[in-house]
């Protein structure tokens, strides 16, 4: 069996997920759709499900190294979407139903070929949930059930030690907008990201009779939006900071003084060290803003993703794959993006990579994203992919890979969130 042969299944799997849009932690149509194929492809697959909808199975089960590739099961919340669930409002806009595709391919050419049986490492695919950081009143009922204990699907399948046994992750991700030539993309590093959230609290009066004993919230949350727009000069550009405060709550009226709004705002930066140095002018920059006016500001830090440093190391083996390869005809190198993932929590714990590859048109979360060259997604891109994985083959150096614990990755989160509030008590959530 080959990539051209299977294409047409593969690419009609594709298409019905892309049509049943789900959003993390509910994918339950698509990973049957995954288990069911698995099954057929190879009666004698060994599923081990974890979490609400993940999957994960090997084959060459045993070797002493174990590579991973991994595929996220989630769409995003985009109702405006062309093709967005009208129930739901969950739409394939960041091309995660490909991935599933792709890993099915890699998956069925394998076990047909047993070409699996000539790597030196076990081959594992993983077939993780909610990659997407939305949806996150639902998520917090099963963090009060207790069903997760993280937004990310892959924090979550590290805490279930899914990856316990794993020694490098391999993903792969759409990229966005259009390009003349079938084209790939190593080295793109992603921001992390931090949620904040200012309560700023003052009195509240007659806005008419009397103004004068008030302490107006509204007008402190004015301050800080300026104080972050002028602080954006002081923030370094190598490390693409963004911050995007919006109003999450407030109760005013006309007559009275407000006293008391809230503010939230992502905060993204490609180092953790300078996202916590960034996070400390933020949070400077709301108790200045409350002080000015007399009031008080409660600050909330809600770990995101880490940032996701691309391991150089393994994305050499894509590079040479790419320069043996005669039908991918351009190659991306070194281009960070603020963009996020949880592929990035994954990666302090051992090397990844997430190779990009394009065929698609509009922009990644837009309304107007869509795939138009199935053919290079779903037969060539694979292809290469084997390359990619046979180069890997008896060549790996493990001196040049790391390993990091979970306990390890819990402590660096705990350092990260760590905040004071004005009143100089620790904050935490
Ligand atoms: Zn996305
Ligand atoms: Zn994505």
């Amino acid at each position: 069996m080959s990539f051209k042969e299977q294409y047409e299944e593969i690419a009609q799997i594709a298409r019905t997920i892309f049509e049943h849009p789900e959003l993390g932690y509910k994918e339950f149509k698509t990973s049957k759709l995954v288990e069911e194929f698995l099954k057929k492809v190879n009666p004698e697959v060994e599923l081990q499900p974890f979490s609400t909808t993940g999957l994960r199975t090997s084959l060459g089960a045993g070797k002493p190294l174990n590579i991973a590739f991994i595929a996220e099961l989630d769409a995003v919340y985009a109702p405006s979407h062309w093709r967005s669930d009208p129930a739901t409002g969950a739409a394939h806009n960041c091309g995660h139903y490909t991935q599933v595709a792709i890993a099915l391919a890699l998956y069925k050419y394998y076990v047909e070929t047993k070409a699996y049986e000539n790597l030196d490492y076990t081959l594992t695919f993983i077939f993780v949930p909610a990659e997407e950081y939305l949806d996150l009143a639902y998520r917090d009922e099963l963090l009060t059930k207790g069903t997760i204990s993280y937004y990310g699907g892959k924090p979550e399948a590290m805490k279930l030690g899914v990856f316990d046994d794993i020694d490098i992750g391999l993903c792969v991700h759409a990229m966005g907008g259009e390009f003349d030539k079938r084209t790939i993309e190593i080295n793109c590093d992603l921001a992390g990201f931090l949620y904040k959230q200012y309560t700023f609290k003052g009195k509240a009066t007659h806005a008419g009779f009397d103004p004068f004993s008030a302490k107006n919230a509204y007008s402190m949350s004015t301050l800080f939006n300026v104080a972050l727009g002028l602080s954006r000069q002081q923030m370094r550009d190598s490390e693409k900071v963004r911050m995007n405060p919006i109003v999450l709550e407030s109760d005013m009226s006309t007559n009275v003084v407000p006293n008391r709004i809230t503010v939230g705002s992502d905060l993204r930066t490609l180092s953790v060290e300078y996202m916590k140095e960034a996070a400390d002018k933020m949070d400077d920059a709301a108790r200045g803003s409350a002080l000015a006016l007399q009031g008080e500001v409660d600050i909330k830090t809600q770990m995101g993703y880490l940032p996701f440093v691309q391991d150089r190391y393994l994305s050499e083996f894509v590079m040479e794959a790419f320069q043996r390869n005669d039908e991918i005809e351009a190659i991306w190198n070194n281009n960070a993006i603020s963009a996020a993932g949880d592929i990035g929590d994954l990666a302090f714990m051992m090397p990844c990579i997430q190779i990009g590859y394009s065929g698609f048109t509009g922009t990644i979360h837009g309304d107007d994203f869509k795939d138009i060259d199935p053919e290079y997604i779903y037969e060539v891109f694979p292809r290469f992919l084997t390359q990619v994985l046979e180069g890997m083959s008896g060549r790996i150096d493990r001196s040049k890979l790391y390993r990091r614990s979970f306990a390890e990755y819990e402590q660096l989160l705990a350092s990260i969130v760590k905040v004071k509030s004005i009143n100089g008590n620790e904050v935490k959530s």
